[in-house]
């Protein structure tokens, strides 16, 4: 089985939590992480540490991206969060341990395959940045945006980015995670676009931290509770991060 793990944010209470959810299934052999370790949250080094010692792959997000390039694009609050990441990395962790850490944060690969199984952390058509909602399935949506995505994928594409999970099908419907509470069976040949959820900002009004396992033939999305309150009092007492940034946590939106 391999676990998916997504959009972090820096939330150390959240991400624990998940990795003990995965030790505890002790059916876990690989752990792909599809981006945004950092950014929002209170614990960037720390969540960044963790992520390498445990994961076989991470892949590039917008957060990382604006930390090494610049935060281009994003809202105030965002920008403001991303800019003190930065310095909390390049200033806070001196020597080798802090180089490292930089180092990998440059050269983070933006996709990965691996037979017919695409990763990336925002679509395949701009694998770092790119948005793929629910709403791109809407009346008055470009009518071309998801036939071009489908026309990427061999067979399956697994994304983060929106924390929201669930599942895109080829015929253009999408399955929240809330509805899949058994799995989801993939095996059909059909090609499905996967979002994988957030660990550390769950956006689709269930606060828990999220996560999705993969057998090969179906997908299971974890939900997994943690301390919310913990990461909240430590996002409120950084004036660069703010008291908005830490109510969304409890509301998972
Ligand atoms: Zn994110």
């Amino acid at each position: 089985m391999i676990a998916f793990i997504s959009d972090l944010h820096a939330n150390m209470p959240a991400i624990e939590a998940v990795f003990a959810d995965i030790d505890s299934l002790g059916t876990v052999d690989r752990i792909y992480c599809l981006g945004d370790v950092i950014g929002y949250g209170p614990q960037p080094v720390e969540a960044l540490e963790m992520t390498i010692d445990r994961c076989s792959l991470i892949l590039m997000g917008n957060h990382e991206a604006a930390v090494v390039g610049g935060a281009y694009g994003f809202r105030e609050q965002a920008r403001r969060a991303i800019e003190w990441t930065r310095e909390a990395i390049r200033e806070n962790v001196k020597g080798p341990r802090g180089k490292r850490l930089w180092d990998l944060l440059r050269n983070l690969p933006s996709k990965h395959h691996f037979g017919d199984v695409l990763l990336v952390h925002g679509s395949p058509r701009d694998p770092v940045m790119e948005y793929v909602l629910e709403s791109d399935l809407w009346e008055g949506a470009d009518p071309r945006k998801m036939p071009e995505i489908f026309s990427l994928i061999d067979r399956l594409c697994f994304v983060g980015h929106t924390h929201r999970p669930g599942v895109f099908t080829e015929d253009l419907c999408f399955l929240p995670a809330k509805d899949l509470l058994d799995g989801y069976d993939i095996s059909d040949g059909q090609k499905y676009l996967i979002n994988v959820g957030s660990v550390g900002q769950p956006r689709d009004d269930d606060p828990r931290a999220c996560y999705c396992l993969f057998s090969g033939d179906a997908v299971y999305f974890r939900r997994v509770e943690y301390d919310i309150e913990a990461t909240a009092s430590l996002v409120r007492a950084n004036p660069h991060l703010g008291a908005r940034l830490a109510e969304r946590l409890a509301k998972g939106q």
